[in-house]
């Protein structure tokens, strides 16, 4: 991991008070879980508190995945490249000015479009987590370790956030020439989740940048040296890309 300095903290942050000025033409739409997102969800946020770090792992190794697929996808689609240079992870950890801790993971890779963003984080498509799902109900006692055997995904976020929001901007293609950010968003308690066109625009160059509001017992993860160790101890392997992490001076 290398830190880059200092934290520009000219970051438009997506909140509610974003929100409350949307206008009627950028409509949210409301979109249910699919049922077994509903129940893998109710696991994690209820039995797997002491895992909780794994969260990190799971944003960064879907952040490499994304990254990998663009250089891919890019050996023969050239264009995907445009709108942003670099490609890697940056990490930022602050305070918003409601006093909320922020984490914000942000990936220069592949992106979603408004349709990715509801089939990709309102199902479960991936046989791990629904192998998972069928264990975990069975047997209560040994939750931990299925972790490590099938990884939690996505939706790991909620063990340390009461709120997801996940900006997208797809990669350019000629299937899908002019790409508009959208945003995905959803709180822990809920059982559906929005999705709308980012009021902020096509900020993002390219990507994903997912920005967990953290539930005020996971404020630790706030401090660099925590966000580092986690790297260094579990995700350093997750990603093969450079990760940045923004520190304040
Ligand atoms: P898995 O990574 O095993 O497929 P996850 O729950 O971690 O399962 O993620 C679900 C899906 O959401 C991924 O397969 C991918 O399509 C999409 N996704 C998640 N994070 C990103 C990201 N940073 N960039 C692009 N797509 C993503
Ligand atoms: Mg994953």
């Amino acid at each position: 991991m290398r830190i880059v300095r200092p934290l520009l903290l000219a970051l438009s942050a997506l909140g509610s008070h974003v929100f409350a000025q949307e206008s009627a033409s950028a409509p949210k739409q409301r979109h249910d879980y699919q049922s077994d997102v509903a129940r893998l969800r109710k696991i994690v946020i209820n039995s797997l508190y002491s895992h909780r770090d794994v969260f990190l792992r799971e944003l960064i190794s879907n952040a490499n995945d994304a990254l990998e697929k663009l250089r891919l996808t890019s050996l023969t689609e050239k264009e995907v490249l445009s709108g942003a240079e670099d490609m890697n992870i940056t990490i930022k950890a602050y305070k918003d000015e409601d006093g909320k801790g922020r984490v914000v993971i942000r990936d220069t890779g592949i992106g979603m479009t408004a349709e990715e963003l509801t089939n990709n984080l309102g199902t479960l498509a991936k046989s791990g987590t629904s192998e998972f799902l069928a264990r975990a109900e069975t047997d209560t006692t040994g939750t931990g370790n299925l972790i490590g055997a099938f990884g939690l995904g996505f939706y790991s976020s909620f063990l340390v956030a009461d709120r997801v929001y996940v900006a997208s901007l797809a990669a350019k293609s000629s299937r899908n020439p002019e790409p508009t950010q959208y945003v995905f968003s959803s709180g822990a308690d809920e059982s559906s989740f929005e999705t709308f066109p980012d009021p902020r625009g096509n900020t993002l160059g390219r990507g994903t940048e997912i920005t967990l509001v953290l539930k005020d017992e996971a404020l630790e993860y706030l401090d660099p040296h925590r966000i580092t160790d986690l790297v260094d101890k579990h995700s350093s392997f997750a990603s093969t890309f450079p990760i940045y992490l923004w520190t304040e001076r």
